[in-house]
């Protein structure tokens, strides 16, 4: 394992913006989809079904025609023996889907759908602009479905199957707004 990367996910250094150790923050999450007003109060999952027109919940989120539910996108973090940066992130998909996902979600359906084409709906930190066209991975449940960043050429693609180098999980995380050196060196 890169011997930086051991030193400080072993350490007790937290952020100093918000608290959290560095391996806790391996773990993110995006609260809405990029296209949805931050004036949409995030709701319990409950509200999904039982209102109507634009909503966000913990899981769900429907924009007038646009359907969106909660998925997670992992990056290996290279030479590390295993360690992921896991982004809970969210996923577009067709009207179909959404409800065999709320289906699902209720308990009403137990057959997992196959695999399903989607497109990422966060703009990642480090490769911004172009949208990702994805595979949506269900899981066992209570897990949220996972996405494979399916175009070959994009450069999610390939920080997916080559992992992130240190410097660029330091940069992802600098671009969440974390503070790397509170991090990274001994106060
Ligand atoms: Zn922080």
């Amino acid at each position: 394992m890169d011997p930086h990367l051991l030193r400080i996910l072993n350490a007790s250094r937290k952020c100093r913006c918000c608290g959290a150790t560095f391996a806790e923050l391996l773990s993110l999450s995006c609260d809405r989809p990029d296209i949805c007003s931050e004036d949409l109060i995030v709701q319990d999952n409950s509200a999904i079904v039982a209102e109507n027109g634009d909503i966000l919940t913990e899981d769900f989120c429907r924009l007038g025609e646009l359907y969106f539910i909660r998925a997670i996108l992992t990056f290996p973090v290279a030479n590390s023996a295993g360690a992921e940066f896991v982004l809970g992130t969210w996923a577009n998909l067709p009207v179909e889907d959404f409800h065999t996902y709320l289906a699902i979600f209720d308990g009403q359906e137990e057959e997992l759908p196959p695999k399903r084409p989607v497109w990422l709906a966060n703009v990642i930190p480090l490769h911004e602009g172009k949208p990702a066209a994805c595979t949506l991975v269900m899981r066992s449940e209570g897990q949220y479905p996972e996405l494979d960043i399916a175009e070959p050429g994009h450069p999610l693609n390939e920080l997916q199957n080559r992992g992130l180098t240190f410097e660029e999980l330091l940069g992802m995380l600098h671009s969440y707004g974390h503070d790397i050196p509170s991090l990274v060196y001994d106060s």
